[in-house]
C-alpha cells in the first residue's frame, strides 16, 4: 500500500466525499491531529484559531478537560442501550436539566442531530392536528430559512441552490418574510394572510438570527407578534434553536429574549459542547397530550437506534455544568461586548456594506463585485487566506462571519478581527 505513506489529507481525497464540497478538482482537505481550548493543529503542526465553532457546534473548547473526563468515565459504564422500554440516568438528568432551563415545556423527545431534531417537530405538529382528527398540513416558514438537510426540513427552508435538485419532492410550505428592522409589517400582512382559512398546523421558525442565511438579524418584538398571531389560531409554533441555543445569543436560548412561547423547541449544536452529535425536541403538554390515548394507532412512530445514546447525554450534561457557572456567563458577555465594538469598527470599512453583531456572533456583509448568493467566489478568496494566516473562516456567501467557541481568549479574538481588517484591505 503506498497510499499509506502519503499525508492524512492526501489519502482522504482517494477515499472521502465531504459535505458541501464540489467533487472536482477538489483542494485536499486540512487534516486535524490535535485541538487545545479554541486552536487547532494539523498533521504538519500549524495551528488555526477555530473562529466557527466547528460549524456553530463548539462551546467550551477543543478537548475540553473537564467534558473528556466525565465521557470517558461513562463510557466505562454504559455505552448504549436501546429506548423504547429501557432508560438511564444521563438521558432522565439531561431532560430535568434542560426542562430546567426551558420551564414551559414539559417533554423532551431525544434524537441525532439537528436536522432529526427539526424532523421529528415537524412530524410531532402534523400529527398532533392528525390524532386531534383535525388534519392540518400546512406549514408556515420565513423565507431565507435554514432548517437541515433530510426532506422534512429542506422542505421548510429556503428554496435555493442547495435544495434545487430535490425542490419537486419538498412539501409545499408557505414562505413569508423575514420581519427584518424596517419591514416588519409585511411579514405581519404575510403571516395574517396564511392564517385566514385555519389550516395551518405550524410556525417553524429561526429566532432572531437566521444562521444558514447569512446570520439575518431581526427584533424579538416582531417575533412576539409572530408568534401571538399564531397562538391565536392555535397555529403550533415551532422555535429552531439549534443554531442560537446555549449562550450563543447572550441569552440562554434566543427565544428567552420573548414573551410569547413557542410550544416546541428544537435543538443540537451546542448541546453536547460539540462533542457528540445529538438532537432534543421539547414539547409542551399541550403537543404531548394528543398522544395520551388507548388508540396505539396514535402512538408517535418515530425512533433512531442511537437515541439519547448515554455517551452523548454526559457530554450534554457536562457541557451544562460548565455552561451554568457564572465563568462561562462572564467570558459570554465579555465576547458580546468585543464584537459589539469589532461591530462599530467593521461599519466603517469600505470592504463592508453592513456589519451587525448580536451576542457572541458578528457578521460582515462583504460588498463583492460578483452577485451576492451561496456560491460567491469569496469563499475561495476566504478558503485560501485565513488558514494561511491561523484561522478558520468559511463565509456564507458574501457573509463573513465569526461565531466561536467561548473559551476563546482576547489576543485569540484580536488576532480573528486584524485578520479580517487585512484581508478586507486587499480586497479591492
Ligand atoms: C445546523 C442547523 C440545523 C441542522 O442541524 P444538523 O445537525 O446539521 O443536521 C437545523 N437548524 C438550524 C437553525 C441549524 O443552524
Amino acid at each position: 500500500m503506498s497510499r499509506a505513506k502519503n499525508s492524512l489529507s492526501e489519502r482522504d481525497v482517494i477515499s472521502i466525499w465531504h459535505p458541501f464540497t464540489p467533487q472536482l478538482n477538489v483542494m485536499p482537505p486540512v487534516a486535524i491531529v490535535r485541538g487545545d481550548g479554541a486552536l487547532l493543529f494539523d498533521e504538519e503542526g500549524n495551528s488555526y484559531i477555530d473562529a466557527i465553532a466547528s460549524w456553530w457546534v463548539n462551546l467550551h473548547g477543543h478537548a475540553q478537560p473537564y467534558l473528556a473526563e466525565k465521557i470517558s468515565a461513562q463510557l466505562k459504564n454504559l455505552e448504549h442501550v436501546l429506548f423504547s422500554g429501557y432508560t438511564h440516568e444521563p438521558a432522565v438528568l439531561l431532560a430535568e436539566r434542560l426542562l430546567g432551563h426551558l420551564p414551559y415545556l414539559n417533554k423532551v423527545f431525544y434524537s441525532d442531530d439537528g436536522s432529526t431534531a427539526v424532523e421529528v417537530a415537524l412530524k410531532m405538529a402534523f400529527q398532533y392536528w392528525h390524532n386531534s382528527d383535525r388534519p392540518r398540513i400546512k406549514v408556515v416558514a420565513f423565507e431565507n430559512g435554514y432548517h437541515g438537510d433530510t426532506f422534512g426540513s429542506m422542505s421548510v427552508g429556503a428554496r435555493n441552490v442547495f435544495s434545487q435538485a430535490f425542490d419537486k419532492m419538498l412539501f409545499e410550505v408557505i414562505h413569508i418574510p423575514v420581519p427584518l428592522k424596517g419591514c416588519e409589517e409585511k411579514s405581519f400582512l404575510a403571516m395574517d394572510n396564511a392564517l385566514q382559512k385555519d389550516d395551518v398546523a405550524a410556525f417553524i421558525f429561526e429566532p432572531l438570527i437566521q444562521g444558514a442565511g447569512g446570520m439575518v438579524m431581526y427584533e424579538a418584538k416582531a417575533l412576539d407578534v409572530l408568534i401571538g398571531k399564531c397562538k391565536s389560531k392555535n397555529v403550533i409554533a415551532i422555535a429552531d434553536e439549534v443554531m442560537t441555543g446555549f449562550g450563543r445569543t447572550g441569552k440562554m436560548f434566543a427565544t428567552d429574549y420573548c414573551v410569547n412561547k413557542a410550544d416546541i423547541v428544537c435543538l443540537s449544536k451546542g448541546l453536547t459542547g460539540g462533542f457528540l452529535p445529538m438532537g432534543t425536541t421539547v414539547c409542551t403538554e399541550k403537543i404531548h397530550t394528543a398522544f395520551l390515548t388507548f388508540d396505539k394507532t396514535k402512538t408517535f412512530f418515530h425512533g433512531h437506534s442511537y437515541t439519547a445514546n448515554p455517551i452523548a447525554c454526559t457530554a450534554a450534561l457536562a457541557s451544562l455544568d460548565l455552561l451554568e457557572k457564572n465563568e462561562c456567563w462572564n467570558a459570554i458577555e465579555n465576547i458580546s461586548s468585543s464584537m459589539k465594538n469589532a461591530c462599530e469598527k467593521f461599519s466603517k470599512n469600505k470592504s463592508v456594506n453592513e456589519a451587525r453583531s448580536f451576542g457572541t456572533i458578528l457578521a460582515l456583509e462583504i460588498k463583492t463585485p460578483e452577485a451576492t448568493e451561496y456560491l460567491n467566489p469569496l469563499a475561495d478568496r476566504v478558503h485560501e487566506f485565513f488558514p494561511k494566516h491561523g484561522i478558520i473562516l468559511r463565509p456564507l456567501g458574501n457573509i463573513l462571519y465569526i461565531l466561536p467557541p467561548y473559551c476563546i481568549t482576547n489576543d485569540q479574538l484580536e488576532k480573528v478581527f486584524t485578520t479580517i481588517e487585512t484581508f478586507l484591505s486587499n480586497q479591492n
